[in-house]
């Protein structure tokens, strides 16, 4: 059973999420900003077998970054970004995707620290650990 189901923007690509995240929260890695284009990324990291697409397969593009050890995977229709993977093939989940689509992010999805924080560009205020 997941616990959470969403869509893309066009309803094309349905994507089920199961079990808690390995990580998560703000992601101030250089790789983050160089594939999504995000001054920091906020993030729910999954296991591979945690994440599946339920709906639209086929409206995926899978694209491979080609210097990062890094793939990202959105729908063709909408363009928006299911997932990102990272160099350990972890799948990594927008927060404002969650958001966008459950209307408010849920506490066991919330984010618990910055890391990455002494490559970040912004700095954020607020009561989170910040992690090197
Ligand atoms: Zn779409
Ligand atoms: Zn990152």
């Amino acid at each position: 059973m997941a616990d959470y189901v969403v869509t893309c923007d066009c309803g094309a690509v349905e994507m089920a999420l199961s079990g808690a995240p390995r990580v998560r929260g703000h992601c101030h890695c250089q790789a983050c900003r160089t594939l999504l284009n995000v001054p920091y990324h906020s993030v729910n990291a999954y296991n591979p077998d945690q994440v599946e697409i339920t709906k639209g397969a086929e409206a995926l593009v899978d694209f491979q970054h080609p210097n990062l050890k890094m793939r990202k995977i959105f729908c063709v229709g909408c363009g928006e970004v299911m997932f990102n993977t990272n160099a350990l093939d972890w799948r990594v989940v927008s927060q404002n995707l969650m958001t966008k689509n459950l209307g408010k992010l849920p506490e066991d999805l919330a984010s618990l620290s910055h890391f990455h924080y002494d490559g970040r560009i912004v700095d954020v205020a607020d009561e989170l650990p910040k992690k090197p």
